[in-house]
Parts: C-alpha cells; sequence; structure tokens
C-alpha cells in the first residue's frame, strides 16, 4: 500500500489504527498533525501563562511561548516526544519510558490529561507534584493545572509556573 501523499511505501507495522493515521504514512500524518497544531498557535498564545498541546495518543503537539520559555526548549524539540521527556520527569528516563512504569500510574498531570483526552470533561485547578528536578531541583513542586478539549486536543494549562 501507498501513502496518497507522498506516493512512498507504507509499512504494514505504520498502520496500527487506519482510523487515526487516516490512511497515510507515519511521516505525513506527523506533518499534518504539526500543521493542526500550529493552527492553534494564536490560541494558545492568548493564555497569560505556560500551555502545552496532548494530541490524542499522549505526545505533545505544541506549546505557547510561555511554556516554551519555561521548559527551555523548542517547538521543534518537544514535537511529538511523550509528555515526562518534555518535562523531563525523572522517572521518565527509566527504560520502560514515560506512561509505563509504576510511577506512572499516580501522576496526576497524566491522569488529568487522559481523563481530558477519553471523556471530553474538562478539569479544573488541579494540584500535581510532578517529579521535575530538571526545572527545580526538587522533587515536590506544586503545579496547578487545567485541561480542555479543543480541535482533538488537550490544552494543558500550567496555572502557577
Ligand atoms: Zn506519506
Amino acid at each position: 500500500m501507498n501513502c496518497p501523499w507522498c506516493k512512498g511505501q507504507i509499512e504494514d507495522k505504520e498502520i496500527q489504527d487506519p482510523s487515526k493515521s487516516h490512511g497515510i504514512c507515519f511521516d505525513c500524518a506527523q506533518k499534518l498533525l504539526w500543521r493542526k497544531a500550529q493552527k492553534l498557535n494564536d490560541f494558545v498564545n492568548k493564555f497569560d501563562s505556560p500551555v502545552i498541546l496532548i494530541e490524542e495518543s499522549g505526545r505533545v503537539a505544541g506549546a505557547n511561548s510561555l511554556a516554551l520559555e519555561m521548559l527551555g526548549k523548542t517547538s521543534e524539540s518537544i514535537f511529538y516526544q511523550n509528555g515526562g521527556d518534555v518535562f523531563e520527569c525523572k522517572w521518565a528516563q527509566l527504560p520502560e519510558g514515560c506512561g509505563n512504569t509504576i510511577h506512572c500510574k499516580s501522576c496526576t498531570i497524566r491522569n488529568t490529561v487522559m481523563h481530558t483526552l477519553s471523556t471530553g470533561e474538562s478539569c479544573h485547578n488541579v494540584s500535581a507534584y510532578p517529579d521535575l528536578h530538571y526545572l527545580t531541583g526538587t522533587d515536590k513542586v506544586e503545579f496547578i493545572i487545567s485541561t480542555i478539549l479543543v480541535n482533538d486536543f488537550v490544552v494543558l494549562h500550567i496555572e502557577n509556573p
């Protein structure tokens, strides 16, 4: 089977969920996702605190300039990364990776994002204690987060950076 966009061959292993990949190859699916996320740039930059966009499989698709500043990263470098890798959560550095370690079950950020992804319900002012040793040098930092679903993306809003 060939990708209708770039005419390249699609490997069977790339087509995990045709309804989500739109029948196009992985590279083209990423380009589509990038364009969709870029369309929300004006929206996310209206917030006066950091905002991160999460796509339907739970990967980061974009962020506003305040979030990029907080993280010290570019939108290219965070694109399609796991949330834990973007935040440099210490558990995400384990071999199992973000979302798969025993610590991830109690990750409030992950659970809140996944709740909004699966139900469409917004969450407001949830206290989260991510293990952001990279940003803070300490384990216990309280973030107040909110999540809303906009155009298939979860908008993760950090109220108190
Ligand atoms: Zn393609």
